[in-house]
């Protein structure tokens, strides 16, 4: 390919407003263009990467035995009405009408449409198990679109359903689903974890995600130091080691606390630590308000408050709920005499009373012990885990990642079949729903997940198998064009062996090819010099290691393609 000719706008200037790398890198490299928020043009560079990702997908999808389909964009409302998700399914999701004032939507996700189309085609169990995948734009009305790709609203993924006629069998297309990511990230050339996931109230369920480790990630994972385990820190189970608080608490006495509201000034004004006060938040949840407890110097995990009432969603309820239940504005909530359930961080069991907020505004209460004064609904693991925390598994620690959610894997069980009705007959000529599995990779954000692990001051640096272009070869110019012959030749005898070769003819400074080869992140630079071919050679240069040699042009050719053969996938 002739640089000349190719629609590669390289840039000095970082976008206004991009934050992390990769989102600079891949607009200074002239690989995407925004056209509005978290919506974007793949320019020719930037495509041949993402084709080479969803290549890498779709074969290790093919060689897991899942089959390719491609489902619309645009989905009916019917069918979200039939799982129920059309109600519950918040902003992200963009809703509209055609001319005959029916109502449709952008899919965010396929379940509904997929879920549909093997209700419709799959009746037996001979048919089972059956996984089907596409690799298609979804739309997320996301209410934060940043870093570019990596979360866009209008954005690639590869997803994927399995369809299995029991719970042993969804296992099985779960594990071999958990394989084929592994081997394909893997192959993109990328350091990842997978780690497990919060699978929500689905009974039995669960779930991996795979997570590319970047200090710009915005997923919080905790892992141990010493055993495998890792989860992502919504999911992550906090080990109880609280032993039970021995001895009476002192009777409770209400103080007045004039303007004291935050944990720190409640401990400032009453003389105690963060570990004295039982800290109350109130959430609001699909079954109902409830209020829960932690230490003070804890936070409490919503995900966890969710699962716990097996709740489709909880979230810190707002200031209204909060008045109605506790009599109060925000900053005084307490478990003695609020109107709601109050459940209590394990952790709060070494604690024989507690200072806490009284319901009351300017006051809180210093004695309050659950048991005596107040009935706790329930005490459980309610807590984000933190670093130092012991591991739930062994006796290791934990320590706290950050990392960028690149792949998802989900089991489902019968959600969707027994709403939608995706039946078929066992083998007993009984009707039963299929026990499904849901498994996704973002295909632009894997890809900008590569350039944030691989980068430094001059750019991109490519793993061979996702960059644009192989090999770039850079004839510096002379006056006999004899640099550019030479370039043309190795050009021609390097695509003869298959390998992709930028070759950057344009008339321009060698300081401005460089630079350019540099951001662009190829990982083979190749450089006729008229110097070098007086001598008989060129320069090589690797764009990960800066590591230059000098190579006789009669042996360019096979050397380079053998290179590059070497760290393909
Ligand atoms: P997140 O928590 O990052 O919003 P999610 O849990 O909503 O992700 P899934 O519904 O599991 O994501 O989607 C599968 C995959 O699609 C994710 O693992 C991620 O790689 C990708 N993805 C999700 N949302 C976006 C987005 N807004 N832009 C780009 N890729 C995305
Ligand atoms: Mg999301």
């Amino acid at each position: 390919m002739n640089y000349s000719k190719l629609l590669l706008p390289t840039l000095k200037e970082d976008p206004a407003d991009a934050e992390v790398v990769s989102h600079k890198l891949m607009f200074r490299a002239g690989l995407i263009r925004k056209v509005a928020a978290g919506i974007y043009t793949w320019m020719p560079a930037g495509l041949r990467s993402l084709r080479k990702v969803e290549n890498i997908v779709r074969q290790e999808m093919d060689r897991a035995g899942a089959q390719e389909v491609l489902m619309p964009a645009v989905q009916p409302a019917e069918l979200w009405q039939e799982s129920g998700r059309w109600d519950y399914y918040g902003k992200e999701l963009l809703r509209f009408t055609d001319r005959h004032s029916r109502d449709y939507c952008m899919g965010p996700t396929h379940e509904e449409v997929i879920t549909d189309l093997v209700k419709r085609e799959v009746h037996s169990y001979k048919q089972l198990p059956m996984n089907l995948y596409q690799i298609q734009t979804k739309f997320r009305d996301e209410i934060r679109p940043r870093f570019g790709v990596m979360r866009g609203r209008e954005f690639i993924m590869k997803d994927a359903y399995s369809f299995d006629a029991d719970d042993q069998g969804a296992e099985e297309s779960y594990h071999k689903m958990q394989a084929a990511y592994t081997r394909i990230f893997e192959r993109c050339g990328l350091n990842f974890v997978a780690v497990e996931a919060d699978s929500g109230a689905i009974g039995g369920s669960f779930s991996h995600e795979f997570m590319v480790l970047a200090e710009s990630g915005e997923d919080d994972i905790a892992a141990c130091n010493a055993c495998g385990y890792g989860a992502n820190v919504e999911k992550a189970q906090v080990k109880d080691t609280a032993a039970k608080a021995e001895g009476d608490a002192p009777a409770a006495e209400k103080v007045a606390t004039p303007d004291v509201r935050t944990i720190e000034e409640v401990c400032a004004f009453m003389g105690v630590t963060a570990q004295e006060v039982a800290k109350t938040l109130v959430f609001e949840t699909d079954k109902g308000v409830v209020a829960v407890c932690v230490r003070g110097d804890r936070d409490a995990n919503p995900a966890k408050v969710k699962n716990l009432l097996g709740a489709n969603a909880a979230e810190l309820a707002s200031e209204a709920v909060v008045r109605e239940v506790t009599g109060a504005p925000i900053g005084f909530a307490g478990p003695f005499g609020i109107k709601c359930p109050v459940y209590l961080d394990n952790e709060l069991k070494g604690l024989a009373s507690f200072v806490s907020g009284a319901n009351e505004v300017d006051a809180h209460y210093r004695g309050i012990a659950p048991g005596r004064d107040f009935e706790p609904a329930g005490w459980s693991d309610l807590r984000f885990i933190l670093e130092g925390d012991p591991c739930p598994r062994c006796d290791g620690q934990v320590v706290v990642k950050r990392g960028i959610e690149v792949g998802h894997i989900f089991k489902l069980g019968t959600k969707y079949s027994e709403a939608m009705k995706a039946n078929f007959l066992d083998a007993d000529g009984r009707e039963q729903p299929c026990v499904m599995g849901c498994y996704g990779i973002g295909v632009g954000r894997t890809m900008a997940a590569a350039i944030e692990q691989n980068n430094d001051e001059n750019g991109i640096i490519w793993p061979v198998p996702l960059a644009p272009w192989e090999v770039v070869i850079l004839p510096l110019s002379d006056k006999t064009g004899e640099t550019l012959a030479t370039a043309q030749k190795i050009t021609g005898e390097l695509q003869q062996a298959g390998i992709e070769v930028l070759l950057d003819e344009r008339d321009e400074r060698p300081g401005v090819k460089f630079k350019d080869a540099d951001l662009l992140g190829i990982p083979l630079r190749i450089t006729i010099g008229a110097r070098g071919l007086k001598e008989g050679n060129a320069e090589t240069k690797e764009r990960a290691t800066g590591e230059q040699q000098n190579i006789a042009l009669d042996e360019i050719s096979a050397w380079a393609t053998a290179w590059v053969k070497e760290r393909r996938a």
